[in-house]
């Protein structure tokens, strides 16, 4: 379960997130929907700890967090631009942070084959991500975000850069990841039918505040505002 508590953000004199309040279930899959610039790629950083809150406070499983260093929270990130080592082959690109961690050798090897085949790319482990395509070098950075066996995974627009087909693949895999996990997850998009698909439950940010955060389908039979009715396109 990750609760956020009063949670605010501000660069400078730019308060982004004014106060968020809400939980989000342990195994749920969360899709957050937004405009451009309402502070859903902050809202990922602050829980990965790439960022520092203002004030208010992050638990995970009931456990403060937002003081504790990005990899001391069990929690692993997807950016929309996955940047990989491009030296490093696809295993030592999965395996890099179970290494930095002193994870020893037969079990890094254990875990990065496993994470490997369940983005179906066991046969590409010593390939370099120049050799790969836009898909798989996506599905590496998968593999990298859940070799650490993270209970939260947050994904920031990680299919954005992929043809419609590859998309649709690579987001069927994804869920089904997520169950296999049991990681609570967090998805940011800005694809409808993404969020439609993938989601427990979606919250619309606007402006750093929470419109709705409720079931695909109550947002979509019941939209809480004209903005969210707007924004998520059901009849009026
Ligand atoms: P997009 O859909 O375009 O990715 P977003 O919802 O992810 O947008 P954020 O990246 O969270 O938006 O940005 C929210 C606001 O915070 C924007 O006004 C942005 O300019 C500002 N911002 C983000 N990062 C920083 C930073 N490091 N320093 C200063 N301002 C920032
Ligand atoms: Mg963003």
């Amino acid at each position: 379960e990750i609760r956020l508590d009063a949670l605010t953000k501000s660069y400078g004199d730019n308060l982004v997130l004014p106060g968020l309040d809400a939980t989000l279930g342990a195994g749920e899959f969360t899709v957050i929907l937004g405009p451009s610039g309402c502070g859903k790629s902050t809202l990922l950083n602050l829980l990965a700890g790439l960022e520092r809150v203002t004030s208010g406070r992050i638990l995970m499983n009931g456990r403060e967090v937002q003081d504790l260093a990005p990899r001391d929270r069990g929690v692993a990130m997807v950016f929309q631009n996955y940047a990989l080592y491009p030296h490093m082959t696809v295993a030592e690109n999965i395996g890099y942070a179970l290494k930095i961690a002193g994870v020893p050798r037969a079990e890094r090897d254990r875990r990065i084959a496993e994470a490997a085949r369940s983005v179906a790319l066991g046969d590409y482990l010593i390939r370099r991500p120049g050799e790969l395509s836009g898909g798989q070098r996506q599905r590496v950075a998968i593999a990298r975000a859940i070799v650490r066996e993270p209970s939260v995974m947050l994904f920031d627009e990680p299919l954005s850069n992929l043809d419609a087909q590859l998309r649709h693949g690579t987001r069927m895999e994804l869920a089904a990841l997520h169950r296999r996990i049991g990681a609570s997850s967090i998805f940011v998009t800005h694809d409808q039918v993404e969020a439609m698909t993938l989601a427990d439950r979606i919250l619309i940010l606007n402006k750093g505040r929470i419109e709705q955060f409720d079931t695909p389908e109550a947002i979509y039979r019941r939209p809480a505002s004209t903005f969210v009715a707007g924004f998520i396109g059901a009849p009026p």
